[in-house]
């Protein structure tokens, strides 16, 4: 049985009074909620102050970086064991790093081993353009994202994968419930091919891609979707709660 996760990426937004405003605003209710992994990930700099008030928390804290190294000459860069003494999880290969700073399955790769070996739990996000979709190239990136060799290794320890088309993020043009339960589907059977029906079964897929709280049951709804990562929707505490609400709701009814 797969938990649901519902994850916000802030993104470059908020600064640490706001961040802590919103967590303010959110966390009695969210902890409220089960049956449900709800992460958010604010920028770096708030990572201490959302720390500490998410004591006694049943919210996970995640990072939307790091850097492959442990520590070094790597002026500006943060590192897996910086960020295994604030949060639990980290965004890793987000489409925005991948086209404004040059992150490549390679790299993303080297994030997610290095992420694990300080004891962070990866989300790992793969996804094609639309010029790839439209050329019906999905399937091929898909599986070029995926084809790391320590594939098993990193399913095994909790990697959590997150299906994001890069037409659908920030644009306001979400999939429709059935295409990203498709390809979610291609993944699980890729996956399958890889390391075997059991690891497959276990491993959650989320979709991202103008998620809010008016869609996000069309995606709960569909049996290959295990939640979602949520961009813009995660910066307002009515939207963000309510698309944590529908998910334990829905999946409780399953
Ligand atoms: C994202 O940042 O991963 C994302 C899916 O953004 P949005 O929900 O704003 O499309």
């Amino acid at each position: 049985m797969r938990i649901p996760m519902i994850a916000g990426n802030w993104k470059m937004n908020t600064t640490s009074a706001e961040a802590v405003a919103l967590v303010k605003e959110m966390r009695p209710e969210l902890d409220q909620i089960d049956n449900v992994d709800k992460v958010i990930c604010p920028p770096f700099v708030s990572l201490a102050a959302v720390k500490e008030l998410l004591k006694g928390s049943s919210i996970k804290l995640g990072a939307q970086n790091l850097y492959f190294e442990e520590k070094g000459a790597y002026t500006g860069e943060i590192s897996p064991l910086m960020l295994a003494e604030l949060c639990q999880l980290v965004i890793i290969g987000h489409s925005e790093r991948r086209q404004y700073f040059n992150e490549t399955v390679e790299t993303a790769d080297k994030k997610v081993k290095a992420a694990l070996k300080a004891g962070l739990k990866p989300i790992l996000c793969v996804g094609e353009t639309l010029k790839e979709n439209e050329a019906g190239k999905t399937e091929e990136v898909l599986t070029r994202q995926l084809s790391s060799p320590s594939a098993r290794s990193y399913y095994l320890s909790g990697l959590t994968l997150a299906y994001e088309p890069i037409w659908a993020i920030g644009t306001g043009r979400a999939a429709s419930g059935e295409q990203a339960n498709q390809t979610i589907g291609f993944i699980r059977r890729h996956i399958t091919r890889q390391c075997g029906r059991e690891i497959a079964q276990s491993v959650r897929i989320l979709y991202g891609g103008s998620v809010t709280a008016a869609n996000i049951a069309e995606f709960i709804n569909q049996p290959e979707i295990d939640g979602a990562l949520v961009g813009g929707a995660s910066l307002k505490a009515n939207e963000f709660l309510s698309i944590v609400k529908q998910t334990s709701s829905f999946k409780r009814g399953k």
